[in-house]
């Protein structure tokens, strides 16, 4: 069973997530790459991980340099010039989760090959110290928000808009607000503090968590607000006129930005970009942003998204950069309004179900489920994460969630009628197999 879920190891701090396994994280990386660049974000135990996961790196004959608390993207960026980068984030778990992502130096995330043998090495325990002179050293590397922020200026433009930024008390405070104002805006900020315990709001930057945000845009009579998570790879938005402007809208605003040719999305992404796009390539991965990143390399892409307001722009890098995100935003907003650009974007109905199962079934469950969709008429069966039924006017999605025991079932089209039609049959078909 592997720790890594799709972005990195995460877990409960002190139940999945311990000192020892934290420590553990540290020999296995420093035993493989030797200069070993490493921030955190905001969280309470951050601190105190940095220190089991340098005391791991330490043991085993490495060097550690520590980027302080910095987004997830900063500590990417700043990867590129040691063997690897570690980022200490639950992302965008509430407070009492932690974990750690995993950076090549090209702004990747670990691949399959790297995630096995560091899984492997947490399971066996076999770590070798080094002898007492040969115990690496710790150093500061102070640099990792300015490079940053200097990568992202000298790759948009200016924008003389007023924003209202939401970093939630999460690792975006101390880059966000200042690369706005560098920019040119006019920035106000929301929960700019450092807070490990996210009590202004859950780290998660979707619609029910932003209402302050959504409020204080319209109060400022701003022209764009922006979220992030607690660790800055996500962004998403609120338009001047207040209204949540994230998911599939906001991927559909950028996609039409940055892509000429091809675009690579995860199963679960609306239909819409298809439509908006009708010359381009849409490559569609597992739900996952380390998939979309391997999979945007692989086909050289020209942007890689998750409906979840994860963005990646490979003509700035590789990881995920909600704080680039931001800042194109800003700059786009500058020549036209946000809810003119969501207003030509639309809509198309869906509906969402999630039907309880029987985990001790699973494996019955998944075969049953291959066979019935597998025997339903439709245009493409894609089954690189659960089932994807491709229809003329629409799609459906069923998963067996990795998280939850459940199997959830999407469906969308371009019209009201066809998705009740769609959902009907793959429903049916589902409680049937479940039974
Ligand atoms: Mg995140």
């Amino acid at each position: 069973m592997s720790l890594f879920g799709s972005s990195g190891i995460r877990g409960r701090v002190f139940e999945e997530i311990t000192l020892e396994l934290a420590s553990d994280i540290g020999k296995a990386v420093g035993s493989s790459y030797k200069r070993v660049v490493i921030g955190r974000d905001t969280r309470t135990s951050g601190e105190m991980f940095r220190s089991a996961i340098v005391s791991g790196i330490l043991s085993s004959g490495a060097e550690a340099f520590d980027a302080g608390i910095v987004s997830t993207p900063t500590l990417a960026w700043a990867g590129r010039g040691f063997d690897c980068g570690l980022m200490i984030t639950a992302s965008h778990n509430p407070g009492g989760y932690n974990g750690v992502k995993f950076w090549n130096s090209n702004g990747l995330a670990f691949l399959k090959e790297q995630r096995d043998r560091i899984d492997d090495q947490l399971t066996r325990k076999e770590f070798e110290p080094v002898p007492w002179d040969e115990i690496g050293s710790l150093s500061g590397h102070d640099t990792a928000v300015e490079e940053h922020m200097e990568k992202i200026l000298s790759g948009v433009g200016t924008s003389d808009i007023k924003v209202v930024v939401d970093c939630g008390g999460g690792a975006t405070f101390n880059i966000t607000p200042s690369l706005l104002k560098r920019m040119g805006c006019d920035v106000v900020v929301l929960n700019g503090e450092p807070d490990g315990h996210f009590s202004a709001r859950d780290p998660e930057p979707m619609e029910e968590n932003l209402a302050e945000l959504m409020e204080a845009v319209k109060s400022s009579d701003a022209d764009l607000g922006i979220a992030h998570d607690g660790d800055g790879d996500r962004m998403t938005a609120v338009d001047e006129k207040g209204r949540y402007i994230g998911g599939d809208k906001l991927l559909s605003i950028l996609a039409l930005h940055e892509v000429k040719d091809s675009l690579v999305v995860p199963v679960d992404a609306s239909m819409v970009v298809n439509d908006l796009l009708p010359d381009a390539e849409v490559y569609r991965t597992r739900v996952g942003d380390v998939f979309v990143g391997e999979e945007l390399q692989k086909r050289n892409a020209d942007f890689g998204a998750e409906p979840s307001g994860t963005w990646i722009f490979p003509r700035h890098f590789l990881c995920p950069d909600g704080v680039y995100a931001g800042a194109l935003l800003a700059e786009m907003v500058s020549k036209k309004k946000l809810s003119e650009m969501a207003d030509e974007v639309p809509e198309y109905p869906q509906q969402v179900e999630g039907i309880m199962f029987d985990t001790k079934r699973r494996e019955e469950i998944t075969k049953g489920l291959d066979e019935k969709m597998r025997s339903i008429d439709c245009v493409e069966l894609t089954t690189i994460d659960g089932w994807r039924l491709q229809f003329e006017e629409g799609w459906a999605l069923v998963r067996l969630s990795g998280t939850e025991p459940k199997v959830r079932i999407k469906v969308e089209a371009r019209k009201p009628n066809t998705v009740e039609d769609i959902y009907r049959t793959v429903h049916s078909i589902t409680e049937e197999v479940l039974r």
